[in-house]
Parts: C-alpha cells; sequence; structure tokens
C-alpha cells in the first residue's frame, strides 16, 4: 500500500496516478483510490469536520487493505492530515513494511500558486471552510518511508524515486527497468 499524503494540490493524484502508470506498464496490477473514486461514492455522505476526516481515512484504510489482499499495488492520493489516522491505517496492514507513506512535500505558498482547482481561492474567499493548510491543520510525517519534494523536482523525477524505493526493497523486480512511457 503506497500510501501518498500532502497538503491539496501537492501533487498526490499527479504522482499516485503516473506511478501507476508505470506499474501497469511493467505489468502490475495496481489501482489508485482518489477522490474521484471515493469521496463521491463510499463516503459521499462525509464532510471535512475533523471526526469526518477520521472515518473517510478509516474507511480508504480499509478497502485499500481489501485491495492490498487482492494482490493489488494500492496507492492512494488523500490529503489524510491526521498523523494518528495515517498511524491507524499502517497498524491494520498485518505487516507494517507492507505500508508505505509518501510524504508529497510542498509550500504551502507553491500549492497555493497552483491551486488547479481554485480550491484554495475559494477557501481564502470564505467560501470553504476547514481547508487544510488555510484554517485545519496538516500534520506532516515523522518517519515516511518516502519523502517527495514536488517544489524542488519535476513530475517524473518525482516518480522515479518512488520506483526506486520499490526496488530497493523488493516490492517490485528489479529486473525491469524503468522507461520513461509516452502517451
Ligand atoms: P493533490 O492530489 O495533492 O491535491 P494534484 O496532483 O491534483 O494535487 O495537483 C498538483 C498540481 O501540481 C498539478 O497541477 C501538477 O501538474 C503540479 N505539479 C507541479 N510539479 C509537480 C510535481 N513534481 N509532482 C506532482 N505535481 C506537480
Amino acid at each position: 500500500m503506497l500510501w501518498f499524503t500532502g497538503l491539496s494540490a501537492s501533487g498526490k493524484s499527479t504522482l499516485a496516478t503516473a506511478v501507476e502508470k508505470r506499474l501497469f506498464h511493467e505489468g502490475y496490477f495496481s489501482y489508485v483510490l482518489d477522490g474521484d473514486n471515493i469521496r463521491h461514492g463510499l463516503n459521499g455522505d462525509l464532510g471535512f469536520s475533523p471526526d469526518d476526516r477520521t472515518e473517510n481515512i478509516r474507511r480508504i484504510g480499509e478497502v485499500s487493505k481489501l485491495f492490498a489482499e487482492a494482490g493489488a499495488l494500492v496507492l492512494t492520493a488523500f490529503i489524510s492530515p491526521y498523523r494518528e489516522d495515517r498511524d491507524g491505517i499502517r497498524e491494520i496492514m498485518a505487516r507494517g513494511n507492507d505500508f508505505v507513506e509518501v510524504f508529497v512535500s510542498c509550500p504551502v505558498e507553491v500549492c497555493e500558486a497552483r491551486d488547479p482547482k481554485g480550491l484554495y481561492a475559494k477557501a481564502r474567499a470564505g467560501e470553504l471552510a476547514n481547508f487544510t493548510g488555510i484554517d485545519a491543520p496538516y500534520e506532516a510525517p515523522v518517519a515516511p518511508e518516502i519523502v517527495i519534494e514536488t517544489n524542488v523536482y519535476d513530475v517524473n523525477a518525482c516518480v522515479d524515486q518512488v520506483l526506486e524505493y520499490l526496488r530497493e526493497h523488493g516490492y517490485v523486480s528489479s529486473e525491469s527497468r524503468v522507461h520513461a512511457v509516452s502517451g
């Protein structure tokens, strides 16, 4: 389970999707869980209060565990702002080392400048309450397996760093070499 955590617009979905694409091309069964397929469906009843955020992450952890048990490399792309909630997922994985926490690190100023969905603008205008990084907290991981600095490296370099970790730790074969995938 590759658990991407970070601020909105830090690059979680972009990286999870790009890593999945690489894995797919190497023949691995992988699947991305993100806001599009979870927040609108399974967790459509949840909002952004602290309790709802915790429940959101708990359910995502359970669903991810099912995917992992089915043999998938599962990638999740959620802010998951609370350390305790992420540690809870680590615990529900049968072996702790099947949980790979990927801290997608990027200063809030850079995230706000990117603002691909206009969410920071809405939060600043008072149209979105409890927005992580603006008026809700983000608790950065203390000892994540991987730290990716998306304000320093471009998307391809970030993807390389994740794949490198997976190879080094035997999650994917070290035999197959990664080539840039076009299209
Ligand atoms: P999140 O899922 O964390 O909310 P998104 O992936 O939706 O973030 O958006 C991140 C934005 O930042 C995208 O517009 C992406 O193109 C841009 N970006 C710039 N550099 C990077 C990088 N190195 N890694 C990931 N995204 C990046």
